[in-house]
């Protein structure tokens, strides 16, 4: 008989597992609570089951514990990297960053990703699989044991594209938001999207209460086609369209991401398009300059980064930029992995 993995199961799953194997109702509670608030790493931890219940359990259940296979700590101590091998032998990533009193975990919804942003290392993994619910919780879990700490905020913002899978995403977000559990509230939980124009609208539908971020990194088609290839299926204006409706929808404040890249996006005409592009559009913007990971593109200078900001900041809308943690490690999406990859061929 295959074993059930509790890592991912929400309160009620956990409530009916119990009834099923003629179990009261508030041993589920204490499950949820030792699983995800106390993280155990074993069944035999939960001391207060009997050692009969606790065998028990272990024959009929299993933990979704994900191997760590490499670990990098920037030289400030502030961005630990993981490296995680899911059972079918797939590799994923989460980051975890230190900003003052701010304790955030950058997590994974994908093996992979299908959309091919030409910037990003996963992009070039192509698509593998979504990841489950438990898989999802489990990176989240894993990382918090390492660290011996919480989080205040989480960011999907890791390998794949969370809205191509929606409904595990927006699962596991309700479950790490749950009182008794890991208990990250829903305005601290960002989900970020290369913007699907469908799932942005049916986020705002049903009102999920998450942050939103769109990458939006170029204020023409052409440039952002090249950049985000889906921008072909979904240009611009039904992109800003979907974000408007969501701001209107929603009533919250989103945030685009803007990636700056020396040549690409930075310059003069493009702030004059970005600036036409947000006029009227209720949001953040979060300049990110960009980190060079090889010899195809520069980081921007001070100078545009400034000049950026300040014309932005015309359109009185918040403006912020975002300095990449862990510079010195590999702590842009998809990099450990390959890192990993080309270290073992060599
Ligand atoms: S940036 Fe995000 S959406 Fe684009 S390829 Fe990378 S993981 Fe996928």
């Amino acid at each position: 008989m295959s074993k059930i993995n509790i890592t991912g199961m929400t309160l009620e799953e956990m409530e009916e597992f119990m009834a099923s194997i003629g179990q009261p109702t508030f041993r589920a509670k204490q499950l949820f609570n030792w699983l995800y608030k106390r993280r155990i790493s074993d069944i035999d931890e939960i001391t207060v089951f009997s050692k009969k219940f606790r065998s028990e359990l272990k024959e009929k259940t299993e933990m979704g514990h994900l191997e760590i296979v490499d670990r990098q700590i920037s030289a400030d101590g502030e961005t630990n990297k993981f490296l995680f091998r899911l059972r079918d032998g797939h590799f994923i990533e989460s980051v975890f960053m230190v900003d003052g009193k701010r304790r955030t975990v950058c997590l994974s919804s994908q093996v992979g990703c299908a959309l091919g942003c030409s910037f990003c290392a996963t992009g070039r993994m192509g698509f593998k699989r979504n990841l489950s619910v438990g898989e999802i919780v489990a990176q989240l879990l894993a990382v918090l044991k390492a660290m011996g700490t919480d989080a205040t905020n989480l960011v999907f913002m890791g390998m794949g594209e969370p809205f191509l899978n929606y409904e595990n995403v927006i699962n596991a977000a309700t479950l790490i938001g749950h009182s008794d559990g890991i208990a990250v509230g829903r305005r601290k939980i960002t989900i970020s999207t290369a913007g699907l124009v469908p799932q942005i609208k049916r986020f705002a539908d049903e009102n999920q209460g998450y942050k939103l971020a769109i990458s939006l990194n170029a204020a023409d088609d052409a440039t952002r086609s090249e950049l985000m290839p889906i921008n072909k299926k979904y240009p611009l204006r039904q992109l800003i369209d979907a974000a408007k409706y969501y701001s209107e929808r929603s009533r919250h404040l989103f945030t685009f991401e803007y990636l700056l890249i020396a040549g690409v996006n930075d310059r003069k005409k493009d702030v004059e398009n970005l600036k036409k592009l947000l006029r009227g559009v209720r949001c953040k913007v979060n300049i990110i300059p960009y980190n060079p990971t090889d010899d195809r593109w520069e980081a921007p200078t001070e100078e545009t980064i400034e000049y950026f900001l300040r014309e932005l900041l015309k359109l009185h809308i918040i403006v912020s930029v975002r300095r990449s943690k862990g510079a010195d490690i590999d702590a842009a999406c998809g990099q450990l992995y390959h890192f990993y990859q080309d270290e073992k061929q060599s």
